[in-house]
């Protein structure tokens, strides 16, 4: 197995999660949110942050992808959609693991607000802010991060390391 540098352990990844989920906490005071989880990489931050959420919760999935390996293809394939009337009329959560170009991030949020949300906010974990080639920006993220390839806590290299518990970088 390769050597990992780790980036962000565990406890400091539960912690900054709680941060998130108390902001959406007070945003949403009293109010049904519907958070929608991109698949796969946001599968772990995902569950954190919705058990962290005090209100009614329901929970969506799409899945899209555009990297193969290490690098975006900026094709953006929809491989398992949402269902409109889960969203219609919905105050929705997107939650991402990360964003890079932020191809993605944009095809999402079109996606989802072409349903016609009540309201729509994405979250995502990670971002690599300098690596955009759109503009676009998460409305909440939890850490930015420089221009490496980060695996763990969900993020794969073709596959692998989704399980570990905490995000790193491979060293070569
Ligand atoms: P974007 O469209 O913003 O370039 O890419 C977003 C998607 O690419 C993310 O949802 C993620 O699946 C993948 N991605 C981008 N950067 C990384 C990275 O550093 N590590 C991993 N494992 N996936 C990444």
């Amino acid at each position: 197995m390769e050597k990992i540098k780790i980036l962000f352990t565990e406890d400091e990844i539960k912690a900054r999660i709680k941060e998130i989920a108390e902001e959406l906490n007070k945003k949403y005071e009293g109010e049904e949110v519907t958070f929608v989880c991109t698949l796969k990489g946001a599968v772990f931050f995902f569950c954190d942050l919705v058990k962290e959420f005090k209100g009614d919760a329901r929970i969506e999935f799409l899945r899209v992808s555009s990297y193969e390996g290490e690098s975006s293809t900026g094709k953006i394939n929809l491989k398992f959609p949402l269902k409109a009337e889960s969203i219609y009329g919905k105050n929705v959560v997107l939650v991402e693991d990360i964003v890079d170009t932020g191809y993605t991030l944009k095809y999402i949020r079109n996606y989802v607000k072409e349903m016609n949300p009540k309201s729509y906010v994405d979250v995502s974990l990670l971002d690599k802010k300098e690596r955009r080639k759109v503009e676009i920006d998460p409305d909440f993220s939890g850490f930015v991060i420089d221009d490496l390839f980060v695996i763990g806590y969900g993020l794969d290299y073709d596959q692998k390391y989704r399980n570990l518990p905490y995000i790193g970088v491979v060293e070569k």
